[in-house]
């Protein structure tokens, strides 16, 4: 059965295979799109935590020590079922996210990138084996499982964020709880229905509704032993710190403010197509999105203002249902967050090209906001140093490709940058010297696909490995390394109190 929301829906939390509503607090929740209020969000509290983190723990034991080729047959049937219900997950992300439907299919086809990346568990965890280390010794390394990983998730992708986490969790012999974004809860539900009917036994994959005081309960219990945050840098790093205090495996991302660089020869209308999808798609509620374009040369810049300047003025907004260039923001503080920061722009002297709030969408009920471009910005200025995260576009203009990459590289934050050249010897010294986790070469958003990893640099990840792939394996296991003797029936072994060498001789 598909899943609508109504105003009276409360959405809980999924916990040992079932539906469960503990936790005496409630938040309600609205459509972006329209400003209604539709429906609630259960926030689960200290009680509801540990039952869910005993229901984790339990299911661990038996989890850890299925094989990982059995595993990876039940991420497939989930990966199967969410394939299946793909309209349906897309619809609850439009629903409760506010953004373009083509925009949710795009986030779940990322998604679902990360569950077939799962699937190959048995080859992931294959080891490390070297032969005769020693007399008659040989040695491997296995990957074991951590036990409950706990996932934080934020609210600008419900399902992508999520399924870089729990489906390699999972495949890794891990049991899961994810708390996710307390203004989008559903899709996550949903997920984890899915998996449960694709066979998944009960307690391995536990969803936990709630906000800040929910994840700090989860991430103190001491049966926790890993965490995977993805939100804002002011949490990423508290997270960070406290959770490595008290001895638990954590890797935090954290927020950005991405660079696009365009230097004189790129090709402009080329440049500014590729901004423009960058820097307002999903009303510029992405990580990666594009929110400051640095452009080389009086001349470039000029153009790229002018570009940018026809495209901003020209955008469609409107519900995400419709699939018009933009939908809404997510919610409504965020947008007067967002408008004060375009007044506090104006008043600290940059020039404002277009103005989002002349948008015709800004006076529909629901949460719109136009696309605001600005031109002359500097550091120091809040709309250059604060990451905006909405549908705010800032023009810096510099000199030489030094001071671009002097301007990038001077950035709290490190996620991604791109740069926009036809010069192959310019790209690849920016790709060289940039100080940044993702790296573009005329490639707008560089989110890397599922058999890489994706994390940025500075302010924008706290933890040494970055989310999902590769790295992801290595977070979501610990290695053990075995080294074992066999020798002949006949003992001729001796006392030896040296330390042992592997090149020590007879
Ligand atoms: P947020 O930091 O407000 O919340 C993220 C999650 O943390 C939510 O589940 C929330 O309930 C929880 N949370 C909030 N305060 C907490 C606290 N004090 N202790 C523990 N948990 C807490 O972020 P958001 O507004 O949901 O998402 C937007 C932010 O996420 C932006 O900064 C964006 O750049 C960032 N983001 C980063 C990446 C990345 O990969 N680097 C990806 C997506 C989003």
């Amino acid at each position: 059965m598909e899943r609508e929301l109504a105003q009276t829906d409360i959405t809980g939390h999924f916990i040992a295979g079932r539906p469960d509503t503990g936790g005496s607090r409630r938040l309600e929740r609205f459509d972006p799109a329209t400003g209604e209020q539709m429906g609630y969000v259960t926030l689960g509290d200290e009680s509801t935590v540990n039952t869910a983190v005993d229901s984790s723990s339990n299911a661990y034991q038996d989890w850890r020590v299925v094989e990982p080729a059995k595993r990876a047959v039940i991420i497939r049937k989930f990966c199967e079922a969410v394939s299946a219900h793909a309209d349906e997950l897309c619809r609850l992300i439009t629903l409760e996210h506010g953004k373009t439907l083509l925009d949710a299919q795009g986030e779940l086809q990322r998604g679902i990138e990360n569950i077939e990346y799962a699937t190959g568990i048995a080859e992931h965890l294959k080891g490390e084996y070297s032969k005769a280390v020693g007399p008659d010794i040989d040695s491997w390394s296995e990957m074991s499982p951590l036990g409950v990983v706990v996932g934080i998730t934020p609210f600008n992708f419900p399902v992508m964020v999520p399924m870089w986490m729990f489906p390699l969790a999972v495949a890794c012999g891990n049991t899961f709880i994810l708390k996710p974004s307390e203004k989008v809860p559903t899709a996550g539900y949903r997920l984890a229905e899915l998996f449960s009917e694709a066979g998944l036994p009960d307690g391995v994959f536990n969803v936990v509704q709630g906000d800040h005081d929910t994840a700090g309960w989860l991430l103190q219990h001491p049966d926790v032993k890993a965490a995977s945050f993805v939100g804002s840098t002011p949490v990423a790093r508290s997270i960070y710190k406290t959770s490595s205090e008290s001895g638990k495996r954590v890797q935090a991302l954290g927020g950005a403010k991405n660079h696009a660089v365009v230097l004189p020869d790129a090709d402009v209308e080329t440049a500014t197509n590729a901004i423009m999808g960058a820097a307002y798609g999903s009303c510029g509620q992405r990580c990666m999105a594009l929110s400051v374009v640095v452009s080389v040369g009086d001349e470039t810049a000029d153009k790229v203002a002018d570009a940018l300047s026809k495209k901003v003025s020209g955008l469609n907004i409107g519900p995400g249902m419709n699939n018009l260039d933009m939908g809404p923001l997510n919610s409504s503080p965020q947008r007067d967050r967002i408008v004060d920061l375009i007044q506090e722009g104006m008043d600290q002297g940059a020039t404002i090209l277009v103005d989002g709030r002349r948008h015709e969408s800004y006076q529909q009920p629901g949460f719109y906001l136009g696309g605001t471009l600005f031109d002359n910005v500097r550091p120091g200025m809040s709309i250059y140093d604060e990451e905006i995260f909405g549908p705010v576009l800032c023009l810096v203009r510099v000199k030489t490709a030094s001071d671009a990459m002097r301007i990038v590289n001077d950035s709290q934050y490190g996620n991604g940058t791109c740069i926009f050249t036809r010069d192959g010897y310019s790209a690849r010294a920016y790709a060289n010297e940039v100080e940044s986790g993702m790296v573009g070469i005329n490639v707008p958003l560089p989110v890397p696909v599922a058999n890489h990893s994706f994390g940025g640099w500075k302010d924008s990840r706290f933890g040494d490995l970055a989310a999902y792939g590769p790295d992801g394996v290595r977070f979501y296991t610990r290695r053990k390394t075995i080294t074992e003797r066999w020798t002949s029936p006949v003992d001729d072994s001796a006392i030896d109190f040296a330390f042992p060498g592997s090149r020590s001789t007879e």
